[in-house]
């Protein structure tokens, strides 16, 4: 069984791993653990934008969270907001097929619960990128590509049949 990571700066109701585990159809097993990255974002900050430059961390991180622990994938909750070259924000960036996934939350802030739940979709839509799926056509599956916040309210937290039945066999 695949073993996930979580590692957030930002708090999370405590059976948060057991609803990534859910969604992923228990295939998986995670370990969430509270933390800073304080440190690490100062180093990718574009100081004339005050946000961190995903792409440019992602690359630097992701050779060195590989096997981390035993841990087959990490994503990084980071409480702050990111983007790549080209587009004005991300809400979360992952390597197709890698072992690292960004999620960036300042965008996803609301109400506490309405946040941990958009927080829960970003999660479980770049670690299906993380497993080797693409983006979704369909608007209710959490595979779908957000545009907007109201496109991340719009779908999810699961996957559609066909992106199920796709994780299944890459999960396998
Ligand atoms: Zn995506
Ligand atoms: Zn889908």
């Amino acid at each position: 069984m695949k073993k996930i990571l979580v590692l957030t700066e930002v708090e999370l109701p405590s059976d948060f791993p057991r609803q990534v585990e859910h969604y992923l159809g228990n295939l998986v097993q995670v370990e969430m653990r509270r933390t800073d990255f304080e440190g690490l974002k100062s180093q990718f900050r574009d100081v004339r934008r005050g946000q961190i430059r995903a792409d440019v961390l992602l690359d630097y991180l992701e050779p060195r969270v590989r096997g981390y622990e035993g841990f087959d994938k990490v994503v990084l909750v980071i409480n702050d907001d990111g983007y790549v070259e080209g587009l004005n924000f991300v809400f979360g960036v992952a390597k197709m097929s890698g072992s690292l996934a960004l999620v960036f939350t300042k965008r996803l802030r609301g109400e506490q619960s309405l946040y941990q739940l958009r927080i829960l979709k970003e999660v479980l839509h770049e670690l299906g990128h993380s497993f080797g799926l693409d983006h979704c056509t369909d608007p209710r599956c959490v595979m779908y590509f957000s545009n907007t916040i109201e496109d991340t309210d719009r779908k999810g937290p699961g996957y559609c049949q066909r992106c199920m039945a796709k994780l299944r066999s890459l999960l396998r």
